[in-house]
């Protein structure tokens, strides 16, 4: 379960023109069913985000099992990389949780800069720990019942 907040009408339609202009200009920039437009790219799969809202990860494998897929803090950390070029995607991060500690290993800010601007792995870039992992509690409250 991904924490994202939902897109806001301006957002939307600030959207559709980037969804617009690839189409016209950038098709390479579509993903495989052309409903959403890439914002960030690296080397597991490519992060775009369709045309309500959502954001969609699609792995450079054609694996359907592949976990990257649908790892809620894959999004996150794409997102938190997309927003250098599209700082308007800042109003779908999550809140912060009020239970959500700070991370430790990046001193919450949510990267490294060691020459090179990372992300930080513990906390997807986010600064704070998006936990309790809900789908984890799901899973132990399901084998629990057994
Ligand atoms: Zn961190």
């Amino acid at each position: 379960m991904s924490l994202m907040k939902p897109p806001s009408e301006t957002l939307l339609k600030l959207i559709s023109e980037w969804h617009s202009e690839a189409i016209a200009s950038f098709p390479g920039a579509l993903n495989r069913d052309r409903t959403g437009v890439m914002i960030h790219g690296e080397i597991g799969g490519a992060a775009y985000i369709r045309l309500d809202g959502s954001i969609e990860l699609e792995p450079w494998d054609e694996d359907p099992e592949n976990p990257w897929r649908s790892d809620p803090n894959v999004v996150y950390a794409a997102l938190v990389a997309a927003l250098k070029k599209w700082p308007e995607l800042a109003e779908l991060m999550p809140d912060r949780q009020p239970d959500s500690e700070d991370c430790l290993d990046c001193g919450a800010i949510g990267h490294f800069n060691r020459g090179l601007s990372l992300l930080c792995p513990s906390c997807y870039g986010l600064g704070w720990r998006p936990q309790p992992n809900p789908s984890l509690k799901e899973d132990k409250d399901r084998s629990s019942r057994h």
